[in-house]
């Protein structure tokens, strides 16, 4: 017999290790960031998901209205289906990362697994131009024991965010740029969705959310930039 205090013990530990798969500020093994540690009035656009073949083309004609310079997290299996697009990131001077290969949950799966969602993203990415490092970003932010081992054993960084300006249902696109422009921070990672159908609004938001940064004093700069400016 477990007994109910068995039962209830077992209940914590399941609430805690989904609390830990979530945590956007902590994972098990391996170096993650959420901010860059710095003084300089600098953030970073993060872009989750796709590319989509039919919007990210708006998303990248808005940097460049704009002159600047972003970081894509993509799919391995829509970029793999949008090989122009994924080119055209690149050629215009934007950093891509991984987000692996589907957009399931990597929490409870193989080592091996890991491994293959990592290395099929990374041959998409690497064939559209990019180089250098190749970061990571877990899709939902989800995480708990064999992701962040593969990582750490990779040597590869897993980068999460600290100003999520589309969270709460429903936010039209000047409050999706209102939210960014409020909270962010010298160093932030700002992570929005802007490829598919339903992400119109983030789209909408984009030209507000670079001109109101830049009205604060910030600028837009990729990832890779960001990392260097580190303690400075
Ligand atoms: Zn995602």
């Amino acid at each position: 017999m477990i007994g109910l205090a068995g039962l209830a013990a077992a209940a914590i530990c399941a609430g805690i290790i989904w609390q830990l798969s979530k945590a956007e500020r902590f994972q098990l093994f391996g170096r993650l960031i959420y901010t860059v540690e710095t003084t300089k009035p600098v953030v970073a656009l993060t872009f989750d998901d796709g590319p989509s073949r039919k919007y990210t083309p708006q998303v990248l004609d808005v940097l460049r209205q704009h002159d600047v310079k972003a970081t894509f997290f993509v799919n391995g299996d829509p970029a793999s289906g949008a090989s122009q697009v994924m080119s055209q990131i690149v050629a215009d001077g934007h950093e891509l990362g991984n987000h692996a290969y589907t957009h399931d949950r990597l929490i409870f799966v193989s080592p091996d697994r890991v491994r293959l969602h990592l290395m099929h993203t990374d041959q998409v990415i690497r064939a559209a131009g990019h180089s250098g490092d190749i970061h990571f970003r877990p899709p939902y932010g989800a995480k708990l024991f064999s992701l962040p081992w593969v990582l750490s054993q990779q040597g590869r960084l897993t980068v999460t965010w600290d100003v999520a300006p589309e969270e709460g249902a429903g936010s039209t696109a000047a409050e999706i740029a209102a939210n960014a422009v409020q909270s962010a921070q010298p160093g932030s990672i700002i992570l929005l969705h802007p490829h598919w159908r339903g992400n119109d609004q983030t789209r909408q938001a984009l030209p507000a959310i670079i001109e109101g940064l830049r009205e604060k004093g910030f600028e837009p700069v990729p990832l890779r930039d960001l990392l260097e400016m580190q303690g400075q």
